[in-house]
């Protein structure tokens, strides 16, 4: 894949970079204003990064602003704990909306009046139509479609319906707010489009105060000109939908007005991003919740331990375009890994320790060595480790018949233990049913450190941890949460939960890590030498109970693959 082009500030070029460019050079426009829109009903996901970085980093990088709106024009999804989760992950995610925090029902009042202004216009009526009788009337994408017998009321009795309708005086269902276009349109969605519609609910924020809601497409562009948006972004799916904004706002005579601009939604292989799906997954228990470390929501990314900066980077890489794909969820990754590799200090821990006996090592000696916390950044510094006669190393880094190109413990074999000495297999003690319970060993004090003095060399370096020193922690191993690329590719009859992967979490309990962790708190990211990245869980993680969700092996299949594809 060749480098993809990049401005002069080192951003990746991009059609909405190149119009905002051209507005600026034009004055069409003389600052950027932007806004990131969630509906508050449900968690945000690695998506909605995509979005927010998008809003966000522009409005940053045009030195503009950008707004947090909650889009709570529905009244019955929306709920408290969503809006705090969306605050608290966009602030997560590096960004501030100062004292632009807004909620599409402030703007009911105001809302309001532009649906009289549109009825004084002689541009919108009251339906008395079913919704049923409005989908016939509606046409297809062949057939035009029907008036509306209740098409041409005066304005006169529109006014006084809509105000009726406001007042409660009309059942659900009964009467709707229709913009008047036209019912032949060749795009379905300006055939007299339902504004506003009468749901006799409580909101979460406005209470009892509205029976009216208004619809999406005439809340959102009219929420946009309110606050002086410039760029209103949203997903390829609304592309049909501009045509209905700029109705809008062009009917209401609003300038200068915000202009709608459509981008490809994320997607992204072994992964679910919609909300609805999400919900089931927490709703059915196949995870433990929206902040399970295998979800894809920001919740539950950064419970995994993937820092902001490398979902910064990735929506950066990603880049926006015109036309939608799935992205390789092995790219996120190795962005994941790339910022860990430089900024997470090394540590030893054995997931699957086995006993390792120094048989000439003096009983009673301790000796702390000193260990750097990172190869090549020094200024992280080093901490002091205590070895002794008895420690672990990992139960497969030793194998009693060992093939040809395994270099790790084997009987008569000397391998080093990193930063501490050379140790040469004598025996193995095994129990009943001949599992290993004990390897024995002697060590050469000639090698303190690590290194020989006459030059002699060993194949393998092994962590390990002293057994008296070590913590006991559970480790959690994680893998995609679908076992297909494309969840949504199900048998005829299934469900996209059919496609989740059975072994996407492996609990170990008998982990042992070094005991400079003892000081590790909840969030805290390292890697264990050799096993990968880890994080202490921000919810189960204790001094007494140690417990590491791993956040992503070394393995870098992306990075692997780019290479390949250079060859
Ligand atoms: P979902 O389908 O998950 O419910 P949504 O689009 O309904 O998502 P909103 O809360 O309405 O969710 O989205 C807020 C903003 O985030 C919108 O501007 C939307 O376009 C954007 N967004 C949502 N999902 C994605 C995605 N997968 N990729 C890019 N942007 C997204
Ligand atoms: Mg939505």
């Amino acid at each position: 894949m060749a480098a993809p082009e990049t401005n002069e500030t080192g951003r990746v070029k991009h059609f909405i970079r190149a119009i905002i460019d051209e507005d600026l050079a034009s004055k069409a426009v003389s600052s950027v204003h932007t806004r990131f829109p969630p509906e508050p009903n449900g968690y945000l996901h690695i998506g909605h990064a995509k979005a927010i970085c998008l809003n966000f980093g522009l409005a940053e990088e045009y030195g503009g602003k950008c707004n947090l709106r909650f889009d709570d024009t529905n009244p019955v999804k929306e709920d408290v704990e969503y809006v705090e989760s969306i605050k608290e992950d966009v602030r997560w995610l590096g960004f501030d909306w100062e004292d632009r925090q807004f909620f599409a029902s402030d703007y009911f009042d105001k809302l309001y009046a532009y649906a009289e202004q549109l009825i004084e216009l002689g541009k919108a009526y009251v339906d008395d139509l079913s919704a049923e009788e409005i989908r016939q009337y509606r046409g297809t994408l062949k057939e035009p479609g029907k008036d509306s017998p209740y098409r041409n009321r005066s304005v006169e009795e529109n006014l006084d319906l809509f105000r009726r309708m406001k007042a409660g005086e009309f059942e659900e269902g009964t009467h709707v707010l229709r913009a008047k276009i036209d019912m032949a349109h060749p795009n379905i969605v300006l055939r007299d489009p339902t504004i506003y519609r009468i749901r006799k609910v409580d909101h979460h924020r406005t209470g009892d105060a509205w029976c009216i809601y208004p619809m999406y497409d005439f809340a959102h562009c009219l929420s946009d000109a309110i606050e002086n948006i410039t760029h209103s972004i949203c997903t390829l799916e609304f592309e049909n939908n501009r045509a209905l904004y700029d109705w809008v706002l062009d009917t209401l005579g609003i300038a200068p007005r915000p202009h709608q601009y459509e981008a490809a939604r994320l997607n992204l292989t072994h992964t679910i991003l919609s909300k609805r799906k999400l919900i089931q997954l927490v709703e059915e228990g196949h995870v433990s919740g929206w902040n399970d470390p295998r979800m894809p929501t920001l919740s539950g990314i950064r419970r995994r331990g993937y820092p902001a900066a490398a979902i910064r980077t990735f929506c950066e890489r990603i880049g926006v375009a015109k036309a939608n794909s799935t992205v390789e969820i092995a790219m996120l990754e190795h962005s994941v890994r790339e910022e860990l590799n430089a900024t997470a200090p090394r540590v030893l821990g054995v997931l699957d320790p086995v006993k390792v006996v120094i048989t000439n090592y003096p009983e009673d000696q301790v000796e702390e060595f000193e260990m750097p916390y990172h190869p090549e950044d020094e200024s992280m510094g080093k901490r002091k480790v205590p070895f002794a006669r008895e420690i672990y190393i990992e139960r497969d880094d030793f194998m009693e018949e060992p093939p040809k190109k395994f270099f790790r413990l084997a009987p008569g074999r000397e391998v080093r233990l990193r930063f501490a000495y050379y140790i040469t297999c004598q025996d193995v003690v095994k129990d009943e049913n001949g599992t290993i319970t004990e390897i024995h060993c002697t060590y050469d004090p000639e090698t303190k450190g690590g290194w020989s003095k006459d030059g002699r060399k060993v194949k393998g370096t092994l962590h390990w941890v002293s057994a008296q020193h070590g913590l006991p922690a559970q480790v959690r191993l994680y893998d995609h949460l679908f076992a297909k690329e494309n969840p949504m590719d199900v048998e005829e009859g299934g469900a996209f939960t059919d496609n989740l992967n059975p072994d996407s979490l492996t609990t170990l309990t008998n982990c042992v890590v070094e005991p400079s962790l003892a000081d590790a708190k909840p969030g805290f990211i390292c890697q264990f030498e050799r096993k990968g990245y880890f994080c202490a869980d921000s919810k189960e993680h204790t001094p007494e109970n140690p417990v590491f969700n791993r956040t992503a092996s070394l393995r870098d299949s992306w990075a692997k693959m780019q290479k390949k594809m250079q060859k």
